[in-house]
């Protein structure tokens, strides 16, 4: 009853502009803990310092101030912000260890409105800001809806070309043992399935990103559930009869559990409930790995939009009726890259989002680009070489040792492969800097992130 209450009650605030659920993610790796930790760590000191220009409400001090709330989803982990902060705040900072699961945070955000209806109501109101974070890898599974078994194996098998193909090797060697008519064997299932996880961490390594079941590579509270033990498989044509016993009959019940028990659970159970989305999307990474990365990041890229994509007959309409109405594409860790560099960092965002995006409905939902840094680690600056000045990043890498270099040139368009054969592109990891303990942290446009994601919430 009291659980009942609590959601009736978010349902109204939500409805009364009080309350809003921002969800974070991207693929592993992407920034979202580093992004979340100074998301709220900015929201905290909002009314102290003035580190938020781009954010209408803080550039016209109308914020009072934020505290953080205890959360009401009590089935979902906290995001770890305290440890986070001892990480960032150190004598010699660190990045904030990445969370593997969904987690949440909530923030209370005491401001004076500007709306005639809200200040009829009191000279400052309240926004409770829900933040969750969750792997991108998830909604990789959002196909697996459309199709069965048989179907979803096809499309793994057809995928096993090029490098994934020599990736998957110690995987097939096992599978050449697998009888599908035999009766179920769980412990070989289970020693399958682990060969078959093994070869999507092995793609996940070589920079390949779309990999299924993504609840596999991230498993958060299902580690070691059967659930997670199946693996595709193409049977021939003398293999079509089995008994409801059989291996293969095991490998189908489990992947239409997994359909049911995971990736629906996650759409109807959290995805439903987010009002506004932010992606986050290492473009350097795949800069560094080479022409296939780059490509498999745009595929997943692709694959990930499609839960946004619920037009009217849409699947997840159907299904759910989600509410997100703004969304908002970031590449992250912009300061590993000078300046000058920055418009190309988006302008690359740009032509991975725009294509998809543009070729389907995406009912109402707002959408823009934008690069950041959550956590800036480097200083801009120039260096000067024969009498002329170029411009240069500076920082401590991760090995503790000072640098000054200029990483390279972000490509304004889709690369192709002589680009990596010409330029290539190396960028080094930095340390982040140290932070005076009672200042936010130093950032790049994080208000203007604010901005188009509370902005309107904050009139
Ligand atoms: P997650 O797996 O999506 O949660 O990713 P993390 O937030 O853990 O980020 C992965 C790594 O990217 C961190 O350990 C940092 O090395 C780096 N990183 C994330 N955000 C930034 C940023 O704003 N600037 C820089 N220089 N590095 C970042």
């Amino acid at each position: 009853m009291k659980q009942l209450s609590q959601e009736m009650q978010d349902l109204l605030s939500r409805s009364m502009d009080s309350h809003v659920r921002i969800a974070v993610t991207g693929l592993s790796r992407a920034g979202k803990t580093a992004f979340i930790s100074s998301l709220v760590n900015q929201l905290l000191h909002a009314s102290t310092h003035e580190a938020l220009p781009l954010l209408e409400a803080s550039r016209e001090k109308r914020i009072i101030g934020a505290r953080r709330e205890p959360q009401t989803n009590l089935m979902v982990p906290r995001f770890a912000y305290d440890e986070a902060m001892r990480a960032l705040y150190a004598e010699q900072p660190d990045w904030p260890l990445p969370t593997r699961d969904v987690s949440e945070i909530r923030l209370a955000l005491k401001y004076k409105p500007k709306k005639r209806s809200k200040k009829l109501l009191g000279s400052s109101a309240t926004l409770n800001i829900d933040i969750i974070d969750y792997p991108g890898e998830w909604l990789l599974d959002l196909p697996l809806l459309e199709m069965d078994f048989d179907q979803w194996s096809e499309q793994q098998f057809a995928a096993l070309e090029g490098e994934r193909a020599q990736l998957a090797e110690p995987w097939l060697s096992q599978l050449a043992q697998f009888s599908p008519q035999a009766d179920a064997d769980e412990d070989q299932l289970a020693a399958l399935s682990a060969a078959y996880t093994d070869y999507l961490h092995a793609c996940k390594a070589a920079g390949l990103h779309w990999v299924q079941p993504g609840r596999f590579v991230l498993p958060g509270d299902l580690t070691g559930a059967p659930v997670l033990q199946f693996f595709p498989y193409v049977e021939k044509e003398q293999e079509k009869q089995v008994n409801k016993d059989s291996q293969l009959a095991m490998l189908r019940a489990r992947y239409h559990e997994y359909q049911t028990k995971v990736v629906k659970a996650f759409y109807k159970h959290h995805f439903a409930t987010f009002d506004r989305q932010i992606v986050l999307v290492d473009c350097l990474q795949p800069l560094n790995a080479g022409a296939d990365a780059f490509h498999d990041m745009r595929g997943a890229l692709e694959q990930l939009m499609g839960s946004f994509r619920y037009g009217k007959s849409h699947l997840l309409r159907r299904l759910f009726s989600p509410t997100i109405d703004k969304i908002l594409f970031a590449a992250t860790k912009a300061d590993h890259v000078t300046p000058d560099q920055h418009p190309h960092l988006v302008s690359l965002l740009g032509q991975m989002v725009y294509p998809a995006w543009q070729a389907t409905t995406f009912e109402n939902i707002e959408m823009q680009c934008l690069s950041i840094a959550s956590v800036q680690a480097t200083q801009p600056g120039f260096v000067t070489k024969a009498g002329t000045s170029y411009p240069a990043l500076r920082g401590v890498d991760l090995g503790g040792q000072p640098q000054t270099l200029y990483p390279g040139e972000v490509p304004r368009k889709l690369p192709d492969a002589s680009y990596w054969q010409q330029h290539g592109f190396e960028f080094t990891e930095f340390r982040p800097q140290k932070a005076q303990i009672d200042a936010p942290l130093p950032h790049i446009r994080m208000d203007k992130v604010l901005q188009f994601l509370l902005g309107d919430k904050l009139k």
